[in-house]
């Protein structure tokens, strides 16, 4: 029996979805406005790992992912610019093409990763039809205001906003933390659909029964989801910080219009955070929630500059449970490293041999730790008992670390010796190089050599052609 925390419930609850065999499977997806950090992608890992679960757990699984190319404001209170306005003017593209740029490098750090893609992706502005929609539903029943800048949602008019989050509504009221838009009627309140400024041509901005505008962030989700995954599906993730606005409005915007309980599990991760002070991290100043908008974010190119396998980070986050918030420091995540570094000579020494089968003693507490709300810490540590236990033979050893993998995803049948991780920049650089040096440019040829070399990386020249290793 599977157990999965739900948000919803504050509970370990063995899960039952909806249908036999089935499991709708909503995650909100990247703002490509940016690339994404690894706090996010630690984000993706947790649900990568789930969606295998429930594979593993014979679910047939319909994952849906959106991308969010409008819409997403700099502030959760429906104020400031949307990011990839900023982000086109900060790069010289336009929004579509910053957000073609970000999904594409989105993509490529999925893949080094092991992080599988969704059955279906979901661009917000290819759904603007079922975004108005959605909104002249909840228009019909009441649920709408407009005012100045856009159309919003009167949270006050469904009894049971911010179930998810708990909310302390009357708190909020009285306290109003939270940034209002003037004429908003509740601090909760959020846009539905935001006007674009009279005085202004936006390059994303389309015609609707309110006037020209974009729709609110939270509208894509709930109307994507609809569409793909029905009135009532299996399980909604995200982050931990779309529990109390994001999650509770998509919610919102659903159960005004169908009465019914939309998901039945939410599950959200906690956060990647930074030490508090710098402490070895290097580019880290701050501590707290690592964040897109901080100058304190690492990528997945960031790792792999300090030649660390994208694939440790998996390790490293799996070396935690998705509902602990994890720390990041270098040494940490090296220490994730080394431990791939052992799995894989172990691997390498198995041979990987044929016709071995799977251990039960050795995989029933593994998947009693997977079913458990998926608890990678112990997962990890069935892994290691597996490869300490020398009355199992390599063959069976390796057949069930097969098996295991499948939900790890660490990679472990491309284990081999002459596996040397170079970044695909790398590559790219060794080849400017080669072209470099056919053209007979040979200072630019020094050049991207001083590159590689300061990047960590040696070259060879050698009859077959130009080899390149990791330093040392
Ligand atoms: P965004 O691209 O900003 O919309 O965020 C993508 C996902 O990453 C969302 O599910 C966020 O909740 C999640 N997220 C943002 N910051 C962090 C963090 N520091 N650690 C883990 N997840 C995060
Ligand atoms: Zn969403």
């Amino acid at each position: 029996m599977l157990r999965l925390y739900n948000t919803m419930t504050r509970s370990v609850d063995i899960f039952v979805s909806k249908t036999e065999g089935e499991v709708g499977l909503y995650t909100c997806g990247p703002t490509v406005y940016a690339y994404a950090h690894i706090g996010n992608l630690r984000t993706y890992i947790f649900e990568d790992i789930l969606r295998r679960v429930l594979v593993e757990e014979n679910y047939r699984v319909k994952h849906v992912m959106n991308v969010t190319d409008v819409g997403h404001l700099v502030s959760d209170a429906d104020t400031g610019e949307d990011k990839m306005a900023v982000g086109a003017s900060r790069e010289g593209l336009t929004a579509f093409e910053l957000a073609d740029k970000y999904w594409a490098a989105f993509r490529h750090d999925m893949a080094r990763l092991h992080i599988l893609e969704p059955d279906i992706w979901c661009r917000a502005t290819e759904y603007i039809q079922e975004q108005i929609d959605l909104g002249r539903e909840m228009e019909k029943r009441g649920f709408t205001y407009e005012l100045e800048d856009g159309i919003y949602f009167d949270t006050k008019k469904l009894g049971d906003y911010g179930r998810l989050a708990r909310l302390d509504i009357e708190g909020l009221e009285a306290g109003s933390r939270i940034e209002m838009v003037a004429g908003k009627r509740n601090p909760t309140d959020f846009a539905v659909w935001k006007f674009s400024p009279k005085d202004e041509k936006r390059q994303m901005e389309w015609e609707s029964p309110w006037g020209t505008g974009f729709p609110g962030w939270h509208l894509e989700c709930s109307a994507m989801a609809m569409k793909h995954l029905g009135e009532q599906f299996d399980i909604h993730c995200g982050g931990i910080d779309h529990v109390a606005v994001h999650h509770s409005n998509e919610i919102a915007q659903v159960e005004c219009i169908t009465q019914k309980n939309w998901v039945r599990w939410w599950m959200h991760a906690e956060f990647l955070v930074l030490p508090k002070q710098d402490d070895g991290a290097g580019t880290a100043k701050a501590g707290g929630k690592m964040a897109k908008s901080g100058d304190n974010f690492l990528t997945v190119q960031s790792l792999v500059d300090r030649r660390i396998d994208p694939v440790a980070y998996r390790y490293f986050a799996l070396g935690a449970h998705y509902r602990a918030p994890l720390t990041f420091t270098w040494e940490s995540v090296e220490g994730a490293a080394n431990a791939m570094g052992r799995l894989r000579n172990r691997v390498i020494a198995l041979g990987h041999p044929a016709g071995g089968s799977v251990s039960e003693e050795h995989w029933a507490p593994f998947r009693a730790a997977y079913r458990d709300d998926l608890n990678m810490p112990r997962a990890l540590a069935a892994l290691w008992g597996l490869l300490r236990d020398d009355t199992i033979s390599p063959q069976d050893q390796y057949a069930t670390l097969l098996r295991m993998d499948r939900i790890l995803g660490l990679g472990i049948e491309s284990m081999k010796e002459e596996k040397v991780e170079v970044g695909r920049e790398i590559l790219d650089l060794v080849d400017a190089r080669n072209a470099a040096r056919k053209n007979k440019d040979f200072a630019e040829a020094d050049r991207l050599r001083d590159e590689i070399t300061s990047r960590g990386y040696v070259l060879e020249d050698t009859a077959e052609g130009t080899k390149v290793l990791p330093a040392g």
